[in-house]
């Protein structure tokens, strides 16, 4: 028989949730390792999504570790400050290309002085505390969502509407990055006090932890949730459930509408890594200016590493014992997410989960585009329903009224349609700049 019976054809469902590209998490095994600073680190001033802080400091003054050098309060909530990752001297303020927006934006390059790492603030105890100073000191800290979003933490946590169910994302679905997962085994007491301190916060006593690590790897952690009574969800390793309405799709059965949020359905969902923060800030001090992440080349394999915001890539390289120039293209990010960066003198972010290197031998597929032949296979991928065919359509023609109608802003920038295009086609462009065009229309 040439086809299947309808009730084995697995096309569409494979579209959907069930898509497996590979996963591989080689990585786990990997502990962090920690990388010194670079002599010069490159920090932009606004690494969340908001506007743009302010350079607080002057060039040429010197700054501790942790200080506070970019913060922008009156352009409303969304803005969260920008902190030193070293002690040292504000060398020069300069504009670059900030690979996440793709705008051209502030940064500041500092001179290290030394590998100082004081903590900046006074630790809290969040038993004693209020809800609104944790509140001030997520948002002092400059925490904002570390699996890629960038929204900022504060805004989120203090939401007007009732939450009664927290999710925290641990499910880690690009291939080949472990940071997360190898979090739970290196802090687990900490991730469970920040998951403890945002539920304070939110006054929220229903929470499920969704992790793709599977029964045994992580003891110390799921006794801990048992402990404090946080209901642990397995979850497959498959691609791009990661994302927070699929995640409360899977894990609750509820469907978050188009143009609607988590909270509009009472749910909250924060990454396991932004809830360490949160823990760091609280109890420790400490501003978000480091954050774990997953460097990955098909030479090397997987590798933990904990890196401060600012640190260039190249610094990162010959930390793991590789050339610069022996990649033709670095991606801030895994192999199906992320901005690929002009050079390897571009620094790392708040959003950085990974960075992930191709040698020569493995070229760009999407360099030489073909024509779209219209086979449909992208608009059948797209996790989120939407149309990424009819949306490279109307970006084209700058039809904002148009990409509003197909909810370009639905897309989850997995990038499946790109990965299953027979034409090669690379739709971030066209997605980015879609969601662009109706933000600012
Ligand atoms: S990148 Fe966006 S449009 Fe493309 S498949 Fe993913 S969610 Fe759909
Ligand atoms: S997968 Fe590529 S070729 Fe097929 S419809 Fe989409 S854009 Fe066109």
């Amino acid at each position: 028989m040439l086809f299947k019976k309808k009730n084995e054809y697995k096309f569409i469902e494979k579209g959907r949730f069930n898509v497996d590209i590979d996963i591989k998490m080689n990585a786990l095994e990997d502990p962090f390792s920690t990388i010194p600073p670079a002599e010069e680190m490159i920090v932009f001033l606004k690494q969340h999504i908001g506007p743009e802080t302010n350079l607080v400091v002057n060039v040429g003054e010197s700054v501790r570790y942790g200080q506070k050098i970019g913060d922008n309060p009156d352009a409303g909530p969304m803005v969260v400050p920008i902190h030193s990752p070293v002690k040292g001297t504000i060398k020069e303020e300069i504009e670059m290309l900030n690979p996440i927006s793709g705008k051209i934006e502030k940064a500041v390059i500092i001179a290290t002085k030394d590998d100082n790492q004081e903590p900046f603030y006074e630790p809290l105890d969040p038993e004693k505390e209020s809800r609104n100073i944790l509140l001030e000191r997520v948002r002092e800290a400059g925490i904002v969502g570390l699996g890629g979003a960038s929204f900022p933490t504060h805004v989120k946590l203090n939401t007007s509407q009732k939450i009664s169910h927290l999710i925290i994302n641990a499910k880690e679905s690009d291939p080949n990055i472990a940071c997360d997962c190898r979090l739970m085994m290196e802090k687990p007491k900490e991730i469970i006090n920040g998951i403890n301190i945002m539920a304070k916060i939110l006054g929220v006593k229903k929470i499920t932890f969704a992790t793709r690590t599977q029964e045994g790897e992580t003891p110390e952690f799921e006794a801990l949730l048992e402990e404090n009574e946080i209901s642990l969800e397995r979850m497959r390793p498959n691609y791009s459930i990661g994302s927070e309405k699929l995640l409360v799709k899977e894990v609750l059965d509820k469907e978050v509408p188009s143009g609607k949020f988590p909270p509009d359905i009472g749910v909250l969902v924060h990454n396991v890594a932004t809830a360490y923060a949160v823990e760091e800030a609280i109890e420790k001090g400490e501003p978000l200016v480091s954050r774990g992440l997953t460097y990955y080349s098909k030479e090397k394999g997987g590798k933990n590493l904990w890196v401060r915001m600012g640190t260039p890539v190249d610094h990162i390289l010959k930390f793991v014992g590789d050339s610069p120039t022996q990649y033709e293209r670095i991606i801030l990010g895994s192999i199906l997410m992320g901005p690929t960066i002009p050079n390897p003198s571009y620094p790392i972010l708040k959003a950085t989960s990974a960075v992930t290197g191709f040698t020569p031998n493995e070229p760009d597929p999407y360099r030489e585009p073909l024509p779209c032949i219209r086979c449909g296979y992208c608009n059948t991928i797209c996790p989120v329903y939407i149309y990424p065919q009819l949306i490279m359509e109307a970006e084209k023609k700058k039809d904002a009224n148009r990409l509003r109608k197909l909810h370009v802003e639905d897309c989850i920038e997995c990038g499946l349609c790109s990965y299953v295009c027979p034409s090669r086609i690379r739709f971030t462009e066209y997605l980015t700049n879609g969601k662009n065009l109706v933000r600012d229309d």
